[in-house]
């Protein structure tokens, strides 16, 4: 059996290829797997679980049919969907995760995260990373109503536009000691994190020990994908067949 592993789809309605390709993944690999983990930015944007937009409707319905089959999914927050809560997880089925978590993989001990806690060199994201993961924070912008919410991701994303986030390319790529610190704080030797739109395999020295960081890529040109089972992992891109 293989666990799959997808990040940084970016979901949105006006990029329809992306999400015939999810579906169509959903409907096929998928169905065949362990479980299904989705390690952040599975949404563009995501602003609220009360969001009506049909687009989201039709994703929602097809993650209900692959747990309803028995795959387990899994879904942790990116920097985009960071509002996805409770209510979405009991409308599709999937569990919410931590960010980070660690799995064991056919007996190895894995790291999950976004990624984005790795990219300190960020001050400025980090900081607003910070007010948004905060509890009181989230109450406060869902309490508002929709439209005030979409009135303040337009001004957000402005905002981060501005700041180059945007372009995936000028999206910062991790800081090495703060991977070093994450291998070493949570006693791992493997971590798997999407985010940078860098998708690699990557060989990190701890010194006293080998360490491996995968990467997985985003989905704008073509799919990206971790299968992972009992031989280990193997990270692949998908054709948009
Ligand atoms: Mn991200």
């Amino acid at each position: 059996m293989t666990t799959l592993f997808i990040s940084d789809l970016h979901l949105e309605a006006g990029q329809p290829e992306i999400g015939e390709q999810f579906l169509r993944f959903l409907g096929r690999d998928a169905r065949e797997a362990e479980a299904l983990y989705l390690l952040g930015d599975l949404f563009d944007a995501w602003l609220g679980d009360d969001d009506p937009n049909p687009y989201y409707g039709t994703m929602k319905s097809a993650l209900r049919k692959l747990s309803d089959t028995g795959v387990p999914v899994y879904f942790m927050h990116g920097n985009r969907d960071f509002l996805v809560g409770e209510v979405f997880a009991a409308e599709t089925g999937i569990t919410i995760l931590d960010d980070p978590t660690i799995v064991d993989l056919y007996g190895t001990g894995v790291l999950l995260c976004h990624g984005d806690s790795l990219c300190t060199d960020d001050v400025e994201y980090q900081k607003i990373r910070a007010m948004t993961r905060s509890p009181d924070w989230q109450t406060m912008i869902l309490a508002k109503s929709l439209q005030e919410r979409i009135a303040f991701a337009l001004q957000a994303r402005e905002a981060s536009k501005a700041r180059g986030e945007l372009i995936s390319d000028e999206i910062m790529d991790v800081n090495q000691d703060a991977v070093r610190a994450a291998f070493r704080d949570h006693e791992v030797d493997t971590m798997l994190h999407g985010h940078t739109h860098r998708p690699a395999v990557h060989e990190v020295d701890l010194g006293d020990r080998q360490a491996t960081r995968i990467v997985l890529g985003d989905w704008y040109q073509q799919g990206s994908v971790v299968r992972w089972d009992a031989d280990g992992p193997s990270l692949e891109s998908m054709p948009r067949s």
